[in-house]
């Protein structure tokens, strides 16, 4: 069984975001090893910026799923915690995005999904290169042949950032 190291990133803007990200952790590790969660960051949204803010985590995992299984797996779990794609980059309860798997390089359609790793637009947005370089800030970009640490010095993205705790403790 040969292993994959991948990096998965979460999101959720909508009911109990901290609930989600949890959810979508216990869901995943029925499939792959969760080998390393960064912190939990509170986000200002992007693409669309009337929706309420986000909360963002990464994961680390280990799976011997190939990289479309890996998305499956991805996509049941966003059909089972109940995200409704309406708006497009609208409010979701939970977004898992496969940001990096080793280094492959990948951009391809099949049976009707669509997969490209990197993630396209991982390096254009704050909310992913903050938690990133919290558990990877060495890692090379496998198209760009930069650090996450480069990557996020550069980044044009300025929407806020800020580490989450949650209501009630810390
Ligand atoms: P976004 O995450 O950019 O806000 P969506 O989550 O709505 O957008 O997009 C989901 C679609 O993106 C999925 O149906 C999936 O086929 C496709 N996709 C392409 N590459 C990836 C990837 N690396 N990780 C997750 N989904 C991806
Ligand atoms: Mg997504």
């Amino acid at each position: 069984m040969s292993e994959h190291t991948a990096f998965i990133g979460l999101g959720s803007n909508l009911g109990d975001r901290l609930r989600h990200l949890a959810a979508a952790r216990e869901a995943l590790s029925e499939w792959v090893t969760v080998e390393r969660t960064s912190s939990v960051y509170e986000t200002e949204p992007v693409d669309l910026p009337d929706q309420p803010w986000f909360l963002n985590q990464v994961l680390l995992i280990r799976c011997a799923l190939a990289p479309f299984a890996l998305l499956d797996a991805c996509l049941t779990i966003e059909h089972r915690l109940g995200r409704v794609r309406s708006v497009p980059k609208g409010p979701r309860t939970i977004d898992l995005d496969i940001l990096l798997y080793d280094d492959l390089i990948i951009d391809e359609e099949r049976d009707g999904r669509h997969l490209a790793i990197p993630h396209p637009r991982l390096h254009l947005r704050r909310f992913v290169l903050v938690p990133l370089c919290e558990l990877a800030p060495d890692r090379k970009h496998p198209i760009l042949g930069r650090t996450m640490t480069e990557l996020l010095a550069s980044v044009p993205d300025e929407a806020r950032v800020r580490p989450y705790t949650a209501p009630g403790g810390p």
